[in-house]
């Protein structure tokens, strides 16, 4: 019984390693701008301008 009950925990630490491991990273920082490429950017943005981001966020959505 110990050893039915020792192997379900492990296979349940196992499974929430795998889950870790699969949940996705945050982006790195961009250094450029993610539309233009300009590599100004705006503090704390993946983009040098609002317009860009603007631009990027309504090509994105017109591939979707
Ligand atoms: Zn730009």
């Amino acid at each position: 019984m110990c050893d039915i009950a020792d192997e379900a925990a492990q296979l349940e630490e196992h499974n929430i390693r795998v889950a870790l491991a699969n949940i996705k990273k945050p982006e790195p920082r961009a250094t450029e701008c993610q539309f233009c490429g300009d590599d100004e950017l705006m503090p704390g943005s993946n983009y040098c301008s609002p317009e860009c981001c603007r631009k990027h966020e309504l090509r994105q959505r017109r591939m979707m």
